[in-house]
């Protein structure tokens, strides 16, 4: 089986600023993967990479084994972006029509909801927990309600792969716990390929089986345990705050 994503010699950039230079690694089936580093490291530009949304000027990424300009099915591919302020409390959509919309974006025309897609949406609502909001307009709910309605919409279609953007950013520590606690679930028992960026690279080691630490290149890829060790972020860090990080755990 292919590698789920491979990247190699991967430069991005955005008139002088160099966001990206010969970026390589590759995610395989199964994955939970932390992508790290400080804010301008170029997370978010890999993400746009990776998702199609970015043309940079050098190098090459496959998914599923597709160069990215060939690829097209952009079902196995879900995606749940950063910003949650999408929604503003007169937004007249409930919960089931914004899980829906997941749905709609692989149909050809004429794009409809079938008795099939409603008994999708509901599963999926019932899976995420949240099956009582599901009449609910979705400006009513709090921070973390949203973020699970945003997640069902990136799961109806069942992707192989999940990139997730700082999703937890806005979530109270309570509600985030909860939200990690679901990603692990979705990867061990779907075996769904994940992708996580954050900055917070004190955290991922909880969740996530590997780390990508990204600082305009790449610096460092592999397990946690690996993380600890490494010389490169030693370097990266020192030694104190290297061990700080891994103490954590
Ligand atoms: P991160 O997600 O790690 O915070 P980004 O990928 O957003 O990093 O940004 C990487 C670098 O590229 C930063 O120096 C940022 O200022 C720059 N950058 C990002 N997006 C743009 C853009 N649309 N136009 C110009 N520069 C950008």
């Amino acid at each position: 089986m292919p590698p789920v994503i491979e990247v190699s010699g991967l430069y991005c950039r955005y008139g002088m600023t160099h966001a990206l230079s010969d970026v390589s690694f590759a995610v395989e089936a199964g994955d939970y993967l932390a992508v790290v580093g400080p804010n301008g490291s170029g997370k978010s530009t890999l993400v746009k990479a990776l998702l199609g949304l970015s043309s940079c000027d050098e190098g090459e990424i496959t998914l599923f084994g597709t160069p990215l300009p060939e690829f097209t099915d952009w079902r196995t591919v879900g995606y749940l972006p950063q910003n949650l302020n999408l929604f503003n409390p007169i937004f007249p959509a409930t919960v089931s029509e914004v899980v829906g919309l997941g749905l709609l974006a692989g149909k050809r025309f004429p794009k409809r909801i079938s008795r099939d897609d409603k008994s999708r949406i509901a599963e999926t609502l019932e899976q995420m927990g949240i099956a009582d909001l599901r009449h609910r307009l979705i400006g009513d709910l709090s921070g973390g309600q949203q973020q699970r309605v945003m997640l069902s919409r990136a799961l109806v279609n069942q992707p192989k792969l999940l990139i997730l953007d700082e999703p937890t950013a806005a979530l109270d520590p309570e509600t985030r716990d909860r939200f990690y606690a679901l990603l692990t679930e979705i990867n061990r028992n779907r075996g769904t390929t994940l992708i996580l960026v954050t900055h917070d690279s004190a955290t991922v080691g909880n969740c996530a089986s590997k780390l990508l630490y990204l600082d305009k290149k790449l610096i460092f890829i592999g397990t946690f345990q690996e993380f600890c060790v490494s010389p490169e972020m030693t370097g990266h860090f020192g030694g104190a705050a290297q061990h700080q990080i891994c103490r954590l755990h």
